[in-house]
């Protein structure tokens, strides 16, 4: 398999080549230059794998320069139950008949991010190792991507994190959980500003060829491939519980900031998997309801960009959303590239013709939105009526899934974290403090390891420069 940017240039590079990169050089993400075909028989295959051998079946697919039984042995080193909680990995919690929730948020740093990460790692790892280089990951999180990385790659030979997080903005626990990390390799850097200031330093920084070569700069925030590609598995994983024959659909609902993990979701509908809908769901940062109520993609300014009780949704702009909008248009990498690079730069918005906001319904993408008071509300009902705590992200998509059900089609919402990492908003809800894991009773009050640098790319630089 070979993969070409969504901004029209065609340059075919193969997996390894991307694993370490971010974007493409014309500023495009990369994209499979097909997505292979999955048969009624293959799926039949696939249905008896356990979590691992699936993984190594969708991923060779789509790498081809690692050799098969090393890629076998990476998948199954990544997806144990002694990381994951369960034998199942993504194990589905029933909540009425053709109504489940599909956990991903039972690895080390408890929210879906884990998922790809951990894989991620091990890639990461053995490719270096091939090479014999080593690579210094620069990233943005609001939360779920920096730790699920930093827990990743803690302790990797040839591996430094450099993770920005907007300063003061995370949940004491996502601060604790990243922070009490005393790894030589981890380095946490809080800025003074929003989520998508640090993500625009992390491009400023990438952006600046030279540095980027020198310091070996790579990348591990959510445009990256190899984490699209890790989370197409457990759509697959999904439909297998919820089914008993590949003659059933299943509907999706998950819970949407940067577009990644719908975004899975919709490779592996491309690549035949059953899927009815999927449903994008949003918090008050609507960015993308917007879209595919309208046909109208507006970045939000920072002042725009809400602070909500779901945290790790709250985006001005989705980054992994060109993928489809390239897909959409008929993988018209120049058009793809007039709308995102040209009228987001001028206007900050774009808007698609009335024909081509027809076209999406045929991908199954529909939407919806919520609020603070909707979480309370979903959280409050799901504990009274099912006796589960969901935390709030998942609240989100819960609330969208139970407007977009379809008789007959079971619909699954992702399970994207557990109630823990964000139980102030869950003891706003219900008076109750949600369980802790083993293990993490005490870790807002370990030691932090963070510095606290200014909305300023050189800033960040400087501090790489002296901390390789
Ligand atoms: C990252 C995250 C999301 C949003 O995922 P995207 O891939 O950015 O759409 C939702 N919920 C939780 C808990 C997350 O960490």
């Amino acid at each position: 398999m070979r993969y070409i940017s969504t901004r029209g240039d065609r340059t075919e590079r193969a997996f390894c080549e991307i694993l370490l990169e971010g974007l493409a050089p014309d500023g495009g993400l990369y994209l499979p230059v097909s997505y292979p075909q999955i048969d009624a028989a293959t799926l039949s295959k696939w249905r008896g794998l356990n979590y691992a051998d699936l993984a190594f079946e969708i991923l060779s697919l789509y790498i081809d320069d690692i050799p098969a039984e090393d890629l076998r042995a990476i998948a199954q080193r990544t997806y144990t139950a002694e990381v994951f909680g369960t034998p199942e990995i993504t194990p589905l919690k029933v909540l009425e008949p053709g109504l489940a929730l599909q956990a991903l948020s039972n690895g080390p740093t408890l929210a879906f991010k884990d998922m790809a990460m951990q894989l991620l790692g091990q890639l990461f790892e053995y490719e270096l190792k091939r090479r014999g280089e080593t690579l210094n990951i620069l990233g943005a999180t609001s939360g779920d991507t920096g730790s699920a990385a930093e827990y990743a790659m803690r302790g990797k030979a040839g591996v430094n994190v450099f993770m920005l997080s907007p300063h003061g903005r995370m949940s004491p626990f996502q601060q604790a959980q990243m922070f009490s990390l005393q790894d030589a390799n981890i380095h946490n850097i809080a800025i003074e500003g929003v989520f998508d200031d640090c993500q625009d330093i992390v491009k400023a920084v990438s952006n600046d060829l030279d540095f980027k070569r020198k310091y070996k700069i790579g990348t591990v925030n959510s445009i990256n491939w190899a984490r699209l590609l890790a989370q197409v598995v457990y759509y697959f994983a999904g439909y297998f519980q919820a089914t008993k024959s590949n003659d059933e659909k299943v509907s999706f609902t998950v819970p949407s900031g940067n577009f990644g993990n719908v975004c899975a979701g919709h490779v592996a509908r491309m690549m035949g998997l059953p899927i009815a809908n999927l449903v994008v769901a949003t918090n008050e940062n609507d960015v993308l309801d917007e879209f595919f109520r309208t046909g109208v993609y507006r970045v939000r300014g920072a002042a725009d960009t809400h602070e909500t009780s779901s945290p790790s949704m709250d985006i001005s702009k989705a980054s992994n959303f060109e993928r489809f909008v390239f897909d959409l248009l008929g993988r018209d990498g120049a058009r793809v590239k007039s709308l995102f690079d040209d009228a987001i730069a001028s206007a900050g918005r774009f808007e698609i013709s009335a024909s081509e906001h027809a076209q999406i319904q045929p991908y199954g993408f529909v939407s919806g939105s919520s609020t603070h008071a909707d979480r309370l509300a979903t959280i409050r009902a799901t504990f009274e009526k099912y006796g589960v705590m969901v935390d709030t992200h998942t609240a989100d998509g819960l609330k969208v899934a139970l407007e977009n059900r379809q008789p007959g089609v079971t619909m699954l919402v992702l399970e994207t974290a557990l109630p823990v990492k964000f139980a102030a908003t869950i003891e706003e809800a219900l008076n109750l403090t949600p369980p802790r894991p083993a293990g993490l009773e005490n870790i807002e009050s370990l030691p932090k390891r963070v510095s606290v640098l200014p909305v300023d790319a050189q800033a960040v630089k400087a501090f790489i420069e002296t901390h390789v």
